[in-house]
């Protein structure tokens, strides 16, 4: 088998124990040697929201997974102006490592609906594998939907990749939320980035 590596991009705001969890479920499965997190600088479907800056996104998935051998984080998107397109992620990635790489990006399940919005996803799905992790509340999209984004083909592969992983009812969201409540977040996320949102006084007030 060659290199089989995975690729998930996110917000990350924070990063929390449901991206990691069915990250490492998925590499489970797919026998992936390791698992890039890209944190999104400027993620196409949040253009109004404010995020928090991206060294400090960056810097917490760095904490969350420091000292395991499965993930490394790539800072391509940060690297990049205008909106952080999956497709142009993608495209580098390719040059870097050749076709003879497997490319996987992750997705999870509520983000599958929308894929018909993004960037070039006709070029994009023949570039890389795209992979969707269950997440609570999912429902499938019919194979008439996503044959209408992607064609017939590349639907039934995307339909061919929909994994189920643990379902762990966390979001990003729902943290942002209860720090600006003042309540504990402990347990949601890892630990490093607890104290990275404690050290930093991040999301103390509401967006
Ligand atoms: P927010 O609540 O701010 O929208 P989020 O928790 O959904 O954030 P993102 O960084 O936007 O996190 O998500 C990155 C990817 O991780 C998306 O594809 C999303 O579907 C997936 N994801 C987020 N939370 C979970 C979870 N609990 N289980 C599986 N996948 C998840």
């Amino acid at each position: 088998m060659g290199t089989r590596i995975g690729l998930y991009g996110g917000t990350f705001d924070p990063i929390h124990h449901g991206h990691l969890i069915s990250a490492r479920a998925l590499a489970e499965q797919l026998q992936l040697t390791r698992v890039i997190l890209i944190p999104s600088a400027q993620p196409p479907h949040k253009p109004d929201v404010a995020h928090t800056p991206i060294a400090d996104r960056i810097a917490m998935v760095r904490a969350a997974v420091e000292g395991d051998a499965l993930f490394e984080v790539s800072t391509i998107e940060a690297e990049r102006d205008g909106p952080s397109f999956t497709f142009d992620t993608v495209t580098a990635f390719r040059e870097w490592l050749g076709d003879e790489a497997e490319l996987f990006w992750f997705i999870g399940g509520d983000s599958l609906p929308e894929l018909k919005t993004w960037h070039r996803v006709r070029e994009l799905v023949e570039r890389v594998t795209i992979v969707t992790a269950a997440r609570p509340g999912w429902k499938l999209p019919s194979e008439a939907d996503l044959t209408e984004a992607v064609g017939p083909r590349a639907a039934r592969r995307l339909l061919d990749h929909c994994i189920a992983t643990p379902k762990i009812g966390i979001s990003a969201t729902q943290i942002r939320s209860r720090c600006a409540e003042g309540r504990s977040i402990r347990y949601l996320a890892p630990e490093a980035v607890v104290e990275y949102v404690t050290s930093h006084a991040l999301y103390r007030s509401r967006r």
